[in-house]
């Protein structure tokens, strides 16, 4: 594959007669040149087979000693701002990390807390079904079901538990 890290492309041009070219010339005897004083190359031809291919070869040879830096300069750009899109990227995840962190210490102490709501439910006798601490004020069928206060309590610890 063809070499085009940044140092040998800043090593192949080196010394590089200067730019722009350009092509001109009959199709048999294309001249490159950036000035009448800085001619770069006849081209070769196809012996009046293929003009056009001989014509766009000398052009794109001519086009070649501008775009192959150009190319270059925006590769360089592209992947520094690469650099900078990873870092920041980085910077994103490690932030959202810590607030999964956070997000985690919070569910974990509403988790410990609603564990103690239950057991404090439970020693009341609201749990399960059957005589509570409401009980003694209550009568009938009633002292058991405790409608509606601890039988709404049940309900949602029992959702919870499930
Ligand atoms: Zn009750």
């Amino acid at each position: 594959m063809t070499d085009i890290s940044p140092e040998n492309v800043a090593r192949m041009l080196d010394g590089v007669t200067p730019g722009p070219w350009h092509a001109a010339g009959p199709p048999w005897n294309q001249i490159i040149y950036s000035s009448g004083e800085n001619r770069v190359a006849f081209t070769a031809h196809s012996n009046g087979l293929d003009d056009d291919r001989d014509i766009a070869t000398a052009r794109f040879i001519a086009w070649a000693r501008e775009a192959v830096p150009a190319l270059a300069a925006e590769r360089d750009a592209l992947a520094a701002r690469l650099a900078e899109v990873e870092e920041n990227l980085v910077g994103v995840c490690q932030r959202e990390a810590a607030s999964t962190v956070r997000w985690e210490a919070k569910l974990d102490a509403a988790e410990a807390r609603e564990a103690k709501l239950r057991a404090a439910a439970e020693a009341l006798g609201a749990l399960p079904e059957g005589y509570c601490f409401c009980s003694k004020d209550r009568t009938g069928d009633d002292r058991k079901k405790h409608e509606p206060e601890c039988a709404e309590l049940r309900t949602i610890l029992m959702e919870k538990k499930s």
